[in-house]
């Protein structure tokens, strides 16, 4: 007869659960996820010098305890398993089916974030960000209980590792099993941690809870006797438990009612489970006819639950020799619940399936303490999905912090969150580690690191996809700032320019005289009527008019060599074109060189239209741009996707099937033709033909490969791009 290791009693063990909770379920996947962890973990050592594999079984066997299901156990007996071997999450797919492989993966997140060392307010966050990232309560609890094993086996690591488990477990998973409602788990987090985090406290408090054990069984047992029977007189049946309380909370009872541990003296409770709501209340009333009420002590759970959904009648009395005892009434359900949390749900699924999701829908709203509807409850019990926080995304700074922003948020909304000063100079990010774009949209969990430059201003393609209202407003202020004061600088630049082009001396011009006119436009400073002769609203001649009509001739000015458009054909397409750092300015592009994303382009601050953009090539510019102060940098948008009409003249053989060629190659190109002429030119006597086309492109680089694949059609002789 061989002898079972102690990972075979373990397996045994596990299995005897199962079959015992859930006679139903699968074991053969359990035992082949143990082989599996076996196999995979072998050779591995947990700190303890136990066999790694202990680990991952303990998991399962508390798993197995909370009558979890098969998925939810076999996910414990994997759960270390892609983090820590070989194994992917497509391998564990191939082997267990989609469900475990997705809890696999939860856990692997989970496992992978560095929680830091959260300060208080940041602990929610963290919280809650933990919630978020996490698609199957399964998940959760498979969390849990390798937590809880891990708290369990702590004492092997270095003082520093154990106290910041120990924080982050009191912080941040006790909580969570709290509000999960799981109270038994959240009770042993909660002691583990404290035990490591004040050991000193802690020790005190378990031999003074230890010391009065004798003299305070010894009390509530005499309690519970009488208890039972007069409950059992008044026909409630019950069963009356007397209960030690967990260190933790004597400790926070300590601190709460800021008393020394003497003056504790009800460390024992009494609790009693019965079978119906009505035997509840019931039973309270036997206790408050034994003995009486403590007032303000009566709490009643039932009709108003915690918001975990726990349900439970609290009273305290004064017992024999005048002590106070604090009892505990609910039902079995209720105790179940109480104790097991989410958890409970998983029990007596089959049989029950219908009313059991109608209260895991009404748990979860309750629990996670919804702000919005559920999108489709049916879907959501059937597939056990999460989604609790769908609005938000967590994210950390380089040391830590978090940032809870708008789900869709980008790394800009992110540095606005942190500092405007970080948002306004903010240039690039990194996230995880890798440059992304700026619109980027953050993820759970994202470390992001924001580039800053000193100087950098916001730009106005951020307002197009920032989700925050913070960054939006800075954004904006930014902008406009910025935006009015070039205004004002060219509108003063073009005030004085047609001043000395009329002849008029500016000098001589008051400065209340200005204010007045100013006035006349319903504006309340000079500066406001700069602005809005930069902005194009008016022109400066008008205000020179008004302001000093007696040095302005009748004649009206030479017509400019740039004919701007009339606001109604002013082309969509124009908004592409950004000045720098100004916006609102009346913009276009001139139709004597028809510049195109790619050309190199100027503008010209024309007199009281706006602003004109040509190319650097165009030859009006040359003759234009004497005029230094009126020239003025833009740029192209680099963001925009709009496309210019570009006419092209293709001088070609006149020989069948060319036209059709050239089709075909717009065609590959995929660009859109607006018109489209051919002509045969008699004059040439060289068979010429001449083919016209206005068509979209995208940019320069678009319209010199489009002109190259053309040129390239056997017959093509010259391909010109034409602004006739
Ligand atoms: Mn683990």
């Amino acid at each position: 007869m061989t002898s079972l290791t102690p990972l075979d009693e373990q397996l045994n063990r596990l299995i005897a659960t199962v079959q015992d909770a859930r006679p139903k379920d699968d074991i053969s996947a359990i035992t082949r996820a143990y082989l599996y962890a076996a196999q995979y973990h072998s050779g591995q050592i947990r700190a303890s010098g136990e066999p790694y594999l202990m680990h991952p079984l303990a998991v399962a066997q508390i798993l197995a305890d909370m009558r979890m299901d098969a998925v939810s156990i076999v996910t414990g007996l994997l759960h270390d398993i892609v983090e820590d071997t070989t194994v992917s999450i497509a391998d564990v797919q191939k082997g267990f089916g989609q469900e475990v492989a997705n809890c696999v993966d939860g856990v692997t997140k989970l496992s992978k974030i560095d929680f830091f060392s959260a300060e208080d307010r940041q602990a929610e966050s963290y919280r809650k960000m933990l919630l978020a990232m996490v698609d199957d309560i399964r998940v959760i609890i498979v969390k849990l209980a390798d937590r809880l094993h891990n708290m369990r086996t702590l004492g092997v690591l270095s003082p520093e590792r154990r106290e910041r488990i120990a924080k982050e477990t009191l912080e941040i998973y006790a909580p969570i099993a709290h509000r999960l409602g799981m109270g038994k788990v959240r009770g042993e987090l909660e002691d583990l941690a404290f035990r490591y985090l004040d050991p000193q406290a802690y020790a005190e408090i378990s031999q003074a809870i230890d010391s009065q054990r004798a003299a305070n069984e010894e009390y509530l047992e005499r309690m519970r006797r009488t208890v039972e029977d007069e409950l059992r007189r008044q026909g409630v049946p019950a069963r009356v438990d007397g209960r030690v309380k967990r260190a933790f909370s004597v400790y926070q009872k300590l601190k709460r009612q800021k008393i020394s541990l003497e003056q504790v003296y009800d460390l024992f409770a009494l609790r009693i489970i019965t079978d119906s709501v009505k035997n509840c209340y019931g039973a309270l009333g036997v206790m408050h006819n034994e003995w009486r009420p403590v007032p303000g002590r009566i709490k009643d759970f039932i009709a108003i639950p915690r918001p975990n959904l726990y349900q439970s009648l609290h009273t305290s009395v004064v017992g024999p020799e005048g002590k106070h005892v604090e009892i505990q009434i609910r039902t079995e359900e209720m105790h179940r619940i109480a104790e097991e949390g989410i958890a409970a749900h998983w029990k007596y699924k089959e049989g029950q399936r219908h009313a059991q999701d109608d209260q895991r829908i009404a748990w979860l709203r309750q629990l996670v303490e919804w702000q919005q509807d559920m999108r489709d409850p049916g879907d959501f019990s059937s597939t056990l999905k999460l989604d609790l926080y769908p609005e938000e995304v967590y994210c950390f700074t380089p040391k830590g912090r978090v940032i809870t922003l708008p789900s869709g948020a980008s790394p800009v909304d992110f540095a606005y969150a942190v500092h405007s000063q970080v948002g306004n100079n903010c240039v690039g990010a990194k996230v995880n580690g890798r440059i992304v774009q700026l619109k980027y949209a953050l993820h759970n969990g994202d470390v992001v690191d924001i580039l800053t430059q000193s100087g950098h201003v916001p730009s106005k393609d951020w307002l197009g996809w920032v989700k925050t209202s913070r960054a939006r407003n800075k954004i904006k202020h930014v902008i406009n700032a910025n935006e009015r004061e070039r205004a004002i600088e060219i509108g003063q630049k073009y005030l004085e320019r047609e001043a000395r082009r009329l002849g008029v001396q500016l000098s001589r011009i008051q400065k209340t005289e200005l204010e007045r006119v100013a006035g006349e436009y319903g504006l309340s400073k000079i500066e406001d009527l700069y602005a809005n002769l930069g902005y194009g609203k008016f022109s400066a001649r008008q205000v020179l008019q008004k302001s000093a009509p007696e040095q302005i001739s009748e004649e009206p000015p030479p017509p400019t060599v740039v004919e701007p458009p009339s606001q109604a054909s002013r082309r969509d397409d124009d908004s592409v074109i950004k000045v720098h750092g100004v916006d609102d300015i009346m913009i276009y592009r001139a139709k004597c060189c028809n510049p195109i994303r790619g050309d190199t382009i100027v503008g010209y601050v024309t007199r009281g239209k706006g602003i004109a953009v040509h190319s650097r090539a165009c030859t009006n510019v040359t003759n234009l741009m004497y005029d230094s102060e009126r020239k003025i940098e833009v740029e192209w948008e680099r963001t925009a996707s709009d496309t210019f009409p570009v006419r092209i003249v293709v001088q070609t053989d006149d020989r069948p099937g060319l036209l059709h060629q050239l089709t075909t190659v717009l065609a590959n190109e995929n660009t859109n033709v607006r018109s489209l002429e051919a002509k045969t030119d008699f004059s040439s006597g060289n068979d010429a033909a001449f083919v016209e086309m206005t068509v979209d492109v995208r940019d320069k680089k678009q319209l010199e490969k489009l002109c190259g694949a053309m040129r390239r059609i056997s017959g093509v002789r010259d391909v010109e791009r034409s602004n006739q």
